[in-house]
């Protein structure tokens, strides 16, 4: 996929990695969809699916009255961003703390699916890359045609997309020097303090380990 101006990383291009792409999205969970109304930016968080299969399309579904949903059918400019955090990074110095990430930048157009048979189908692919081993018919139901007619399936067709990486310790100037003040290393990435708690809806509903 040829890059344009618009996707070469200029800061930190010896972290570009734009043929890891592909894989960095099939991992990620949260998309953060970036669109312009009336020169007003909005960034807004989607799950969504990836398929390396079929590198230059990603899917975003939605409600049908979704306002992003709607605009970004009209054909308008799409730029999406997936970050999967690796680790936070602590230095001796207080300007070389840093995150380990991969992260990719997408830039492209969507389109309504409207087929049923292709949605269903999407969806299903969806249904097994967040929850890989829950299978239709045996742990839950195939959408009726009402409930997909309800919702908006949005193909995005990848123009073009970047990657970048960033791994390993901190790079401050005290960071290499053994006995120099402070500390210095990576912390796995954080588990939410005072996480939301987790509802299920029925007693014979289970929570799913992880
Ligand atoms: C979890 C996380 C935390 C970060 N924290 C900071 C921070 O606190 N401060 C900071 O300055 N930077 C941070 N970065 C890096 C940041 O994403 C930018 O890469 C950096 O700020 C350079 O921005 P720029 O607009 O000058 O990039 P440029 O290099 O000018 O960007 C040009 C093009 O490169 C691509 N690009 C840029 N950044 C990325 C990226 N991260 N992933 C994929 N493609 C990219 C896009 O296509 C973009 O249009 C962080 C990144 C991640 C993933």
């Amino acid at each position: 996929m040829a890059l344009s101006k618009r996707s070469t990383i200029r800061q930190h291009a010896d972290r570009s990695v734009p043929s890891r792409a592909a894989e960095i999205l099939a991992r990620g969970t949260v998309a953060h969809v970036g669109f312009a109304i009336d020169g007003q930016p909005y960034v807004i968080p989607f799950s969504y699916h990836y398929d390396k299969a079929a590198p230059d399309r990603l899917y975003l579904h939605g409600g049908q009255e979704s306002r992003a949903l709607r605009h970004l059918a009209s054909g308008s400019q799409v730029c999406i961003t997936v970050t999967l955090l690796d680790g936070l990074v602590y230095s001796r110095s207080a300007l070389y703390h840093s995150m380990n990430y991969r992260s990719v930048v997408v830039f492209g157009t969507a389109r309504e699916v409207m087929d049923r048979s292709s949605k269903s189908c999407i969806f299903e692919q969806m249904t097994r890359r967040y929850f890989p081993g829950r299978t239709l018919g045996r742990d839950y139901q195939a959408a009726t045609p009402e409930q997909l007619d309800a919702t908006a399936l949005l193909e995005v067709a990848i123009h073009e997309m970047s990657a970048k990486v960033r791994t390993g310790g901190p790079a401050g100037p005290l960071d290499a020097t053994p006995g120099a003040p402070g500390t210095c290393g990576v912390a796995p990435p954080p588990l939410d303090l005072h996480p939301q708690e987790q509802e299920v809806g029925s007693r014979d509903c289970d929570t799913m380990p992880r």
